[in-house]
């Protein structure tokens, strides 16, 4: 096991710079996840410091070795990618032993015994000789994550080791990790696009954009306090309002949509008035019914309705704009009906 510091790295590939200027450290056993839309730079980052890309500028240390210039396998590092590429023609086992073998790595006993290893840890003791086409496609994924850590490497990098897996199986997996992880605390670095998968799985998220880091943090930090309007809408895609924010009596502060509609607002972090992002959480927005009341509380047209069994997915047209909000299925409303949908200031944010 062993931290990660990246300073200053960036890479060019012709004209498109994927990475710019990238300084980050990953604690000692920590469980991060690189997060962002496609083509911010997620597995550019990963194979730089797996070693299977070279950096242009920047340095690159795993523990208190500098690996910027050494070779992908003297890294000591475990690897997953997208597709978990078992070969097909050899038994699980054999899959296992084979980069040790190709390493020449340990005595014949010492493999079998870190297969064995290896297999327990991934919850599938007695698959040795089995071939891949004879598991699911689950099992295969904890074959492959097996083979990941059968060298017990200081670093576990994981790029997009889910998505080729249907959303149920996603899931057990998920948590098959959460679990995994709690047996071995290994510095683990997983790429995903899943919003999801890595706010379930990671200790800290960093969220990507065009080659930078656009925030780092706790998942529940970055979600409920998005540094700027990306984050925000890339982290569960929440309700983005242009306002003009201007203080009033009282410390408090108010707000005016683009529909000229007037509400209560948080104070801005930087505490100026003038143009904001007004943030609010699909989650937040309520359907406020007579006699209920909420810090804030606007005018709302149905736009349309989609039931989805815990809950509805609700889109209304207000402050000028489309809004979305995710209410209890036993909330009644229908498409075209005027409604009024509120929430409380404590939940909604401002930001630049
Ligand atoms: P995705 O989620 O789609 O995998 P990503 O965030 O992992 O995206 P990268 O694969 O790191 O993004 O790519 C970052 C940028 O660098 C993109 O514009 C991509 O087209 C470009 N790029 C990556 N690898 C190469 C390469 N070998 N040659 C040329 N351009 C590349």
């Amino acid at each position: 096991m062993a931290s990660v510091t990246i300073r200053n790295l960036s890479k060019r590939f012709g004209k498109v710079e994927a990475l710019k200027d990238v300084s980050l450290t990953i604690e000692n056993g920590a469980f991060v996840a690189l997060m962002g839309p496609s083509g911010c730079g997620k597995t550019t980052l990963l194979r730089l410091i797996s070693g299977l890309e070279r950096a242009d500028s920047g340095t690159i240390q795993i523990g208190a070795q500098n690996v910027t210039r050494i070779a992908p396998e003297k890294r000591n590092i475990g690897l997953m990618f997208q597709s978990y590429a078992l070969f097909p023609h050899m038994t699980v086992a054999e899959n296992l032993n084979f980069p040790m073998r190709m390493r020449r790595d340990y005595d014949p006993s010492e493999r079998s015994l870190r297969i064995d290893r290896a297999l327990e840890l991934v919850r599938l003791p007695d698959i040795g000789d089995r071939y891949p086409r004879q598991l699911s496609g689950g099992q295969q994924q904890r074959v492959a994550v097996a083979r990941a850590l059968i060298d017990e490497p200081n670093v576990l990098l994981l790029d997009e080791p889910l998505s080729n897996l249907d959303a149920r199986l996603r899931d057990e997996m998920q948590i098959e990790l959460v679990e995994m992880r709690r047996q071995v605390p290994i510095t683990t670095i997983l790429v995903t696009h899943d919003q999801t998968e890595g706010l379930t799985l990671a200790d800290e998220i960093i969220v990507m954009r065009e080659g930078r880091i656009e925030q780092a943090g706790a998942p529940r930090a970055v979600y409920s306090d998005p540094a700027t309007p990306f984050v925000a809408d890339f982290l569960g895609g929440a309700n983005l309002v242009r306002v003009d924010a201007a203080p009033t009596a009282y410390n408090h502060w108010r707000a005016r949509a683009p529909d000229g509609t007037g509400v209560p607002v948080p104070s801005p972090p930087d505490g100026r008035p003038g143009p904001a992002v007004l943030v609010l959480r699909q989650e937040h927005v309520r359907v406020i019914g007579a006699g209920q009341t909420a810090d804030a509380i606007v005018p709302a047209e149905v736009a349309a309705v989609a039931y989805r069994g815990q809950s509805a997915q609700l889109s209304v047209r207000a402050l000028g704009q489309r809004l979305r909000l995710v209410i209890p299925p036993s909330v009644r409303v229908e498409a075209g009906e005027a409604i009024r949908v509120g929430w409380s200031v404590a939940d909604s944010r401002l930001i630049r």
